[in-house]
């Protein structure tokens, strides 16, 4: 090895070279960046020897856990018989095709077909084509409108980081771009002032009808969300939310968009969130658990009714992506899958460690920073508050989120922090001593920040 990649000073080579995605590069620098290793089951080891239990399976994705060897060697044998060729000029690959029915065996009956990406930022990108394309092809070329909604994250790419509702992300770059336009966000603890949480749901949903009133329905796409709002801060929404929405996507004509790169594959112990919303979406971006994260593959799942329409009236979608169904990659998602369905992990989330975490997790809202602990399969959330009673949130949320969250890593937990809100997306192989563990380090997170105030 070259003197300048000598193992020692990785971190110094990290800081003069490498710039990081969603990151202070400055600020990045002067700590150093942390450099992981190896990981095993739930946990993942530093270089120094470190072993953390990740509670964030790595970004929503290693659902089946670290070190599968059977999809290592999965890999290998797909490599070694053929590392790549293209899904364009009527040509496909073994584990393509067969993973684009395997996919679609999950779905539901609605769903017989996927377009395959390298990402969810690109299945967005992909739909937003579609969706405009669909309705050109049936005469109805003036619906282009997406609706989206505030704090939801469709990924980096300029269509996903547009119908994305981060406003740290449009603010760089001149976003949205045209055609694409935000309602609320059904986040009761914080926006839900005195109305109950179905109430609310219902209001935040009818923010939907409205916008279709101000814009013209014959002028609106889509309307695109996540079934659980993921890098907004696991924001469950109640009960009365999806059915509200999928009755407006419906009465009104527009396509129901179900964002699933973080819910779909067994999150929230059913294979695609809209199964545990009990709502019919008719396009759904995938990605992330796809393929646990170990090779990078997403897609888009498309419904009958938009895909016979692309097969019958469309005749060319002038679209894809050199690596769309790559051979490892779906060779990787392949067997991924495979083990999903053979440990029945979606089943197991559903059953047993759901449930157990559910339990587990949300006695941490007798806290006195926490002001709900809440989750749905293996998708959690605490919300810290100043005062319980009024749902008063901090006056410096960031400040005590990243308090919280340094705590657990320096006791051996990685959670995440989106403002005054822990996340947490543990892999789906946890075992019931291991939640102990991490609600035990989460605890004692919360302790010493709870003692630091009191300073
Ligand atoms: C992560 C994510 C994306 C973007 O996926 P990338 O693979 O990072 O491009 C899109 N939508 C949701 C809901 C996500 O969580």
């Amino acid at each position: 090895m070259p003197e300048t990649s000598s193992l020692s000073n990785l971190a110094a080579i990290d800081a003069a070279h490498h710039l990081h995605p969603f990151a202070d590069t400055k600020k990045l620098n002067a700590e150093g960046s942390r450099i992981i290793q190896r990981g095993e089951g739930v946990h993942i080891f530093d270089n120094h020897g470190r072993k953390y239990l990740d509670g964030f399976a790595g970004l929503w994705c290693v659902n089946i856990g670290y070190g599968r060897t059977e999809i290592a060697d999965a890999v290998a044998r797909q490599m070694n018989e053929l590392p790549y060729y293209n899904t364009f000029f009527g040509t496909t690959t073994t584990p393509a095709t067969l993973l684009a029915e395997k996919v679609c065996s999950h779905a539901g009956p609605n769903f017989n077909h996927i377009f395959f990406t390298n990402s969810g930022s690109e299945a967005n990108d992909t739909w937003f084509r579609m969706a405009r394309v669909y309705w050109s092809a049936i005469g109805l070329p003036s619906k282009k409108i997406v609706i989206a909604r505030r704090n939801g994250y469709h990924g980096s790419t300029v269509a996903g980081a547009s119908m994305g509702g981060m406003k740290y992300m449009h603010e760089q770059g001149d976003l949205p771009i045209a055609g694409i336009v935000h309602i609320g966000q059904p986040y009761w603890y914080a926006e839900g002032g005195e109305l109950s949480p179905d109430e609310f749901g219902l209001a935040v949903a009818r923010e939907l009808e409205a916008k279709l009133d101000e814009l013209g329905e014959e002028n609106v796409a889509a309307f695109v969300a996540e079934p659980i709002q993921g890098a907004g801060g696991v924001i469950i929404p109640p009960a009365t939310y999806w059915p509200e929405i999928a009755r407006i996507c419906k009465a009104r004509n527009i396509l129901l968009v179900s964002d699933e790169v973080i819910c779909g594959f067994g999150r929230l112990g059913s294979w695609f969130g809209y199964q545990h919303f009990g709502v019919e979406p008719d396009l759904a971006p995938i990605a992330k658990g796809l393929s646990s994260g170990y090779l990078p593959i997403g897609g888009v799942l498309v419904s009958d009714r938009i895909a016979d329409v692309l097969i019958n009236d469309v005749g060319e979608f002038n679209h894809g992506f050199t690596y769309s169904g790559h051979p490892v990659c779906a060779a990787a998602a392949l067997e991924n899958l495979r083990i999903i369905e053979g440990e029945r992990l979606v089943e197991r989330v559903r059953d047993d460690i759901g449930p157990y975490f559910a339990q587990a997790w949300g006695a941490l809202a007798d806290h006195a920073l926490v002001g709900e602990a809440v989750s749905v399969g293996l998708m959690g959330a605490l919300q810290l508050a100043a005062d319980k009673a009024t749902r008063r949130r901090f006056e410096k949320p960031d400040a005590v989120g990243s308090a919280v969250r340094n705590h657990a890593l320096a006791n051996g937990l990685v959670l995440r922090a989106t403002s005054d809100r822990m996340l947490a997306s543990p892999p789906l192989v946890i075992s019931h001593e291991e939640v102990d563990t991490m609600v035990r380090i989460t605890r004692q997170a919360l302790d010493l920040v709870w003692s630091e105030m009191k300073l």
